[in-house]
Order: structure tokens, then sequence, then C-alpha cells
């Protein structure tokens, strides 16, 4: 029988993913994910590379084996079949060299940036906990520390009647990459792009321990979400499972208010 995996091991290109949190995009995709291990996905865009089968390595997309960053997953897959390296280190975080060349490239000067906003680059953890599922029914991935904080903030507001809901946990750079490039591609200028999403490795969401947080029936991520019964109770309780708001109003970073957005230290 298959031990149920709840960790995602992270690469700089591509993911380890638990199978069976992967969702089949056709029926040759479910018979394989049903029988796999790991699925490699590729970052930048969710594909699925290739699956770990108990006889090997499945292809899952032509020349996945020229895949950039195979090398880096390919390592990590060889430890985890070594029951003696599991044990990887929760603290650890991938290297963030490639971040800059990508940045240059999008046009972000993540110098100045860091100098205008005070805000450091965020590393992302070479492995990441499942913390259940957020609103929309995704896996929700979190650092380990706050993957065990969340739930139990989550039942000592709901045991005083307050439902919280994860609108989004982690994020990794490729992903906030991608808003940036479809926003450049439509035309956007850097500087209107960065009065609304951080710069790509400058989000607190890299890091597994951001959470933004949402009640039901209150839309995703707005400010009206600081006149929700949800919103007080977190300014009256958050604090003793460890989490603070990041973003109040006219903080000093120059980022608009995010009531929603939490952070656990
Ligand atoms: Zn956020």
């Amino acid at each position: 029988m298959r031990i149920r995996c709840r960790t995602l091991f992270n690469t700089p290109d591509i993911e380890l993913w638990p199978a069976d949190l992967l969702r089949a995009r056709s029926n040759r995709d479910a018979r394989i994910l049903a029988r796999a291990g790991h699925v490699l996905r590729r970052k930048r865009d969710g594909r699925y590379l290739a699956a770990a089968l108990p006889e090997g390595l499945m292809p899952l997309l032509p020349r996945w084996h020229r895949e950039a960053g195979l090398h880096d997953a390919l390592d990590v897959l060889d430890a985890l079949a070594d029951a003696r390296r599991s044990g990887a280190d929760d603290a650890a975080t991938l290297p963030l060299h490639r971040l800059q060349e990508r940045l240059q490239a999008l046009g972000v000067d993540g110098d100045a940036y860091a100098a205008r906003t005070g805000l450091p680059l965020v590393p992302e953890p070479a492995r990441l906990a499942y913390a259940g599922e957020d609103r929309y029914r995704r896996p929700l991935w979190l650092h380990a520390d706050t993957a065990r904080a969340w739930p139990r903030m989550r039942e000592a507001a709901a045991r005083d009647g307050v439902v919280l809901e994860a609108v989004s946990g982690y994020r990794s750079h490729d992903y906030q990459l991608g808003i940036f490039a479809r926003k450049r591609a439509r035309g956007q200028r850097v500087d209107d792009i960065l009065r609304v999403n951080a710069a790509p490795g400058y989000s607190e969401h890299h890091s597994g321990r951001a959470l933004d947080i949402g009640t039901p029936g209150e839309p995703a991520a707005e400010e009206s979400f600081e006149h929700t019964r949800a919103f007080a109770w977190l300014r009256e309780h958050a604090a003793t499972h460890g989490f603070t708001m990041s973003y109040p109003r006219d903080n000093l970073h120059g980022i608009v208010h995010e009531p929603w957005h939490w952070r656990q230290e």
C-alpha cells in the first residue's frame, strides 16, 4: 500500500507533488496518478512532466528529459527513495541566483524596489507542508510551522462562531513572475504593476508563512474584509496563534492596506 505523503518537495524549476493531490486532466493521467507516488510538475506553467511509478519514471510530456532543472528534481526524488535522507530540514531554502536575471528580463530593478519598499528578497522553502484545502478546493501549501498554526487558529475561531478560510498560502517565484509577464505582455508599465503586485521574489507568500484569509460571503482580498466579524476576531486573537497583519494602513513599505494578509512568525 502506498504511504500518503503530505509534503511538496521544491526545486528551482520543478515541484514534486504527492500524486493523490493532483487533478487528473485526462483518463490516461487518472490511471497514472492512481499508481504514482510523486509527480514532477513544471513550476512555470503547472504542466505534469513525469510520474514516479513503482517500476520507474513514466513520461507525461514529450521531451521531458530535456527539461530545465530536471537534474535537481531527480536528485530530490533519489533522496526520497533513500529513507535515511528523507528527513530534510524544514528551514532549508532554495538559492536566489536566477531570480535577479529573470527580474531584469521583465524590466524590474530588484535593488531599487528593495531600497524603496524596505522589503527583503524571500527565498522559497525546499519543502512545504499540506495544510488542507483553500476556499477554492485547491491544496493549500504552507511552511511546516504555519501548516500547524493555521488549523489551530481556524478551529479556535470556529469555537467562537467565526469561519476563517484560506484564500492563498505559498506562492512560488514563478507564479509571481507569471503574473508580471502576462501584465507586461498586455502593455502594462512596470511601475503600474508594482502598485498592485509585489515584485516577484519580494512577496511574503514565497516563504510559505503568509496567508490571505477570507470568510464566506466576502470577496477575496478586498479592503471590506476589515468590516467583517472574521477580521474583528483576528485583531483580537491572531497574535496568540503567532499571526500578525503584515500591511496595516500607512505601513512603512508603501504597500496598500491589506487587512486579509497575515503572517506567522
Ligand atoms: Zn497576501
